[in-house]
């Protein structure tokens, strides 16, 4: 079963993201703030990360960042999850190491989508 971490700091939407991605059947950590979501990353390597642009603190963007510069954890999807849909900002993301993002309000569709299919793409999720 496919590890996702999701960190995200609106209660509402974590639960409903939380929601969503257990009755697919992933097994799903949740972290408010980009310092516990590393931490978890440490911890538990997830196959997944759902990352909440907006963050209190370090953001979504610095914390993709780091991921992606630190070769253990480079390998793991980072998706983005924005309220912000204009194309300078889907280029911010991009540029910070996002493999994707998807819009807010969530399209349960979508969020499915884009999960399952950068599972797998991933090294990782193959050896599961
Ligand atoms: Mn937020």
């Amino acid at each position: 079963m496919a590890k996702i971490l999701v960190i995200e700091d609106n209660p509402t939407n974590m639960e409903l993201v939380v929601f969503l991605l257990e009755n697919a059947g992933y097994s799903v950590q949740g972290a408010t703030d980009a310092e516990q979501g590393l931490e978890l990353v440490r911890s538990n390597r997830p196959d997944l990360i759902l990352m909440d642009i907006q963050l209190p603190g370090k953001d979504g963007l610095q914390a993709t960042a780091l991921l992606k510069q630190n070769p253990e954890t480079r390998n793991i999807p980072v998706i983005g999850l924005t309220a912000l849909a204009m194309k300078g900002d889907e280029d911010r993301i991009r540029a910070a190491g996002c493999d994707g993002y998807i819009a807010k309000p969530l399209d349960y569709h979508k969020l499915w989508e884009t999960v399952a299919r950068h599972l797998s793409n991933s090294p990782t999720a193959d050896q599961e």
